[in-house]
């Protein structure tokens, strides 16, 4: 085990051309304080710590050991408008650690001041957002869904001006990477002859098995497409709208990224805006698969100097195969069937109409679904729906087509809960535990932190957590402000 001060550093980003970063000190937190730490994060890092150490290293008070912080330089589209400079404007990356597996993992602190790429902004995050993030990464990787998570974060009585004065907050942010795709984009508009380095680099540190490919730089993007598409098909299966489908905000790895106005579903409204300020709806939750595509096509436009267009081309038409394939898998397993029949797609989607004409709870629906045949826990999904006679005579179907299933209904009803999670992060919970944690109470965060992380068990002393939203939590305004 290491500790902060032994963590095992190997930046190799801040060996890249130095126009691709810019070495910032993070600035001190004014009376910073230890919120919570995520022990499973800590045992990623093989890290033994203290509260006590993570506030004086990650706070700013004193420079972590061997790391070399600095923020990136990047630009992206947001909301569809090309932006050439964003870049790190309040988070840094402090390094690389390798762990005994040789895995490698970012450290980067957010919310850590002002950087060159600040623009107007304060360098700040607040604790609110910062509570948000540090619970989303871990309700993701609990889900079984690629995502950036958190070692800690970290509180402070620096006030800052928000739409009301805030404090400001930290998360320190684990991740396997920060390479956006706005990191191309800007490569392509001001350095294009340092895109093939950067090409090699990504290849050589996420996606290996491209080098032995006969062209690299397609196999990189179609690897890229065929993790954003699985991506975004998992999102699709929990109910995930992330709010902000920026480029800037899209990692090369797949892996959900900079989580900001974030909603789950609570009843089935597949035209559901997570984000207050995206009045037209371009993040919509049921836009989501398209704007996955458009990211790709602003990713593919910026490595075009590098592929072929029949190349790009192809490796984009890959995309909708990829995502359905794995859609359609996952929805079927979440009806619990394992063989093919043809009407399997319309069972889901016809389950679907019903949720969505009764308004009924998405999670709740399909985990209710998974106890069919114990009547108890399944009776209430029948009594959510308004249109009982359309619930029976779907029913009716679903059964016949379970009886062409092998497994007993034991089994079955294992398999669906194993996918059909109990516990999602609804944005009513981080709410009870923002206004708690806003009162000094760290209590909910634990409890929602260690619930989320296994969102497929029972926790039955738990259970008020899987409760859809009070009136006060069903329409809660989450804006980019943060
Ligand atoms: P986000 O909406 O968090 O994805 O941020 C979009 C861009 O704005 C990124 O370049 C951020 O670094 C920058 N940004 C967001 N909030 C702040 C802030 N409070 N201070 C400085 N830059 C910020
Ligand atoms: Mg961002």
């Amino acid at each position: 085990m290491a500790t902060l001060q032994t963590l095992n550093f190997d930046n190799s980003f801040v060996r890249l051309a130095s126009c691709l970063f810019t070495p910032v000190k993070p600035q001190a937190l004014v009376q910073p304080f230890f919120i919570h730490a995520n022990p499973q994060v800590a045992k990623l890092l093989e890290l033994d710590y203290s509260a006590e150490e993570l506030v004086r290293y990650f706070s700013g008070a004193d420079p972590l050991p061997n790391s070399q912080p600095l923020a990136m330089t990047y630009s992206g589209h947001q909301f569809g408008m090309y932006n050439p400079q964003l870049g790190d404007g309040r988070g840094l990356l402090l390094g690389e650690v390798v762990n005994q597996q040789g895995e490698r993992w970012d450290i980067h602190l957010k919310g850590a001041g002002k950087t060159p790429y600040s623009r107007f902004g304060d360098g700040r995050a607040v604790l609110r957002s910062s509570i948000r993030e540090y619970l989303c990464g871990e309700a993701m990787h609990g889900l079984g869904i690629r995502s950036t998570r958190a070692l800690c974060l970290i509180g402070s009585k620096e006030p800052v001006q928000r739409e009301k004065i805030e404090t400001a907050a930290t998360i320190v942010r684990v991740a396997d990477s920060h390479i956006r795709f706005g990191h191309f984009e800007w490569l392509f508009h001001n350095q294009e002859k340092l895109l093939p380095s950067f090409a090699d680099y990504v290849i050589n540190r996420h996606y290996p098995a491209c080098r032995q490919a006969d062209k690299p730089y397609t196999a990189l993007l179609t690897a890229i497409v065929e993790r954003t598409a699985t991506m975004i098909a998992n999102w699709q299966l929990v109910g995930f709208a992330h709010g902000v489908m920026n480029t800037d905000n899209f990692s090369i790895t797949g892996s959900t990224f900079d989580y900001g106005p974030y909603g789950f579903l609570d009843s089935y409204q597949p035209s559901f805006i997570c984000n207050h300020s995206d009045t037209s709806g371009r993040y919509a939750w049921n836009q989501q698969p398209s704007i996955g595509l458009w990211n790709l096509n602003a990713l593919a436009y910026a490595l075009s100097p590098l592929i072929a267009k029949n190349d790009i081309i192809d490796a984009l038409q890959n995309y909708e195969k990829v995502l359905l394939a794995h859609y359609y898998q996952g929805i079927k397993a979440k009806l619990g069937l394992t063989t093919d029949h043809d009407d399997d797609n319309n069972l889901a989607f016809d389950f679907l109409d019903i949720l969505m004409k009764n308004h009924m709870d998405y999670t709740r629906s399909f985990r209710a679904l998974s106890y069919s045949g114990k009547e108890d826990k399944f009776c209430a999904l029948r009594d959510d729906c308004i249109d009982r006679e359309r619930f029976d005579n779907w029913f009716k179907q679903y059964q016949q087509r379970l009886s062409l299933e092998t497994q007993s209904d034991e089994q079955r009803q294992q398999q669906m809960q194993a996918v059909n999670p109990k516990y999602i992060l609804r944005n009513y919970l981080a709410q009870i535990a923002i206004d708690k944690a806003e009162q000094g109470d760290y209590s909910e965060i634990d409890i929602l932190l260690k619930l989320l992380q296994q969102p497929y068990a029972e926790h039955p002393e738990f259970e008020r957590y899987a409760n859809t939203p009070p009136d006060w939590g069903q329409h809660l305004e989450i804006s980019c402000s943060s």
